[in-house]
């Protein structure tokens, strides 16, 4: 197989912004975007891939056919600390990159996640959320090395012709993009399409983030801007649609989990087993294991925010977490 994986070549988008696929292996997805994107100082990579050799000789191979090496690029910025974007971050500044950037709350995460048995303390709060999952081995922690940036980002910062913007939800530090030169906004995974961005409460915290996100929808929503450059998939002119479209998925599966509490308190497993999944609408029955994971934390963020709503209440009971209608 070649090392591009039949992915589609790199991409020159105009306004000296490049389109580098970067593979990731068995993941539906296929591939991130790494968008090269030129500035006086020399070019910027947003986003990176996962550790894999894979990644790295595909990276070199499309920088190169902008007649880059790996240590040419100037600064890596990070949209948000998922491995498929962060991964490869610490040979990329071993090899010579010297800046590597992200927001302070990405960074916190990560530096969390090496004082905890992170695993287990999921496996613990799915459990106790109706779903038990057999403790299994996958290989999804060797694909990033803890690389410490050499940079936080704040929200509205400025970085050549970029302009940061928080976006929290589908990450807390999740960061948007938006390039003055083009008036494109590079939206990582807050927004994507066709895929649905995945928004979950993985660990028992004081925070909403379906909330977070949705604000950070509106936030987006509301720019002048003339497409999005999504980290998974292909650009799309219209950013104002996709946000609308993503807003009404949203209340949509709020007013089905709603509904799913029609007659009385239910775990939050129960709940997603009474929702389709995926695009295909499928069962929560039919589901691997891991998205059976994802569906909880999915159905999990929305209850929290329908909590934070008011008209959802929690029940720590013994057995397990009960969620129910509360009447005003
Ligand atoms: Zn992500
Ligand atoms: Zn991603």
């Amino acid at each position: 197989m070649s090392i591009l994986q039949g992915l589609p070549p790199t991409t020159d988008l105009g306004d000296g912004i490049t389109q580098i696929r970067l593979p990731m292996a068995g993941n539906p997805m296929r591939y991130i975007n790494g968008y090269l994107v030129e500035n006086d100082d020399g070019p910027a990579l947003i986003d990176c891939g996962w550790k894999a050799d894979d990644v790295f000789a595909a990276l070199e191979a499309g920088l190169a056919s902008c007649g880059y090496a790996i240590r040419d690029v100037r600064r890596l910025l990070v949209t948000h600390f998922h491995m498929d974007h962060y991964g490869l971050a610490g040979r990329l500044l071993a090899a010579g990159v010297p800046e590597m950037a992200m927001h302070a709350q990405d960074w916190e995460v990560l530096e969390e996640r090496e004082q905890i048995d992170e695993d287990a303390v999921i496996d613990a709060w799915l459990a106790r959320n109706g779903l038990h999952v057999e403790p299994e081995d996958d290989d999804q922690y060797q694909r990033y090395d803890l690389a410490k940036p050499t940079r936080l980002i704040e929200d509205g910062e400025k970085i050549g012709r970029l302009r940061a913007l928080w976006t929290p939800g589908h990450s807390p530090g999740h960061l948007c993009f938006v390039d003055a030169v083009s008036g494109r906004t590079f939206t990582g995974d807050h927004v994507l399409d066709p895929v649905t961005p995945h928004v979950g409460l993985w660990v028992d915290v004081e925070r909403d983030p379906l909330g977070e996100y949705v604000r950070s929808l509106h936030a987006v929503g509301a720019l002048e801007t003339s497409g999005a450059l999504p980290a998974h998939g292909e650009a799309f002119p219209d950013l104002a649609r996709r946000v609308e479209e993503l807003l009404a998925h949203e209340a949509t599966r709020e007013a089905a989990v709603l509904h799913a509490l029609d007659d009385g308190p239910r775990t939050a497993a129960e709940v997603a087993a009474m929702l389709r999944w995926r695009a295909r609408g499928d069962r929560f029955d039919d589901l691997p294991s891991a998205y059976q994971q994802f569906a909880v934390a999915e159905t999990l963020a929305h209850l929290e925010h329908l909590r934070e709503g008011g008209t959802v209440g929690r029940r720590d009971d013994a057995d397990a977490i009960r969620w129910e209608r509360v009447s005003r």
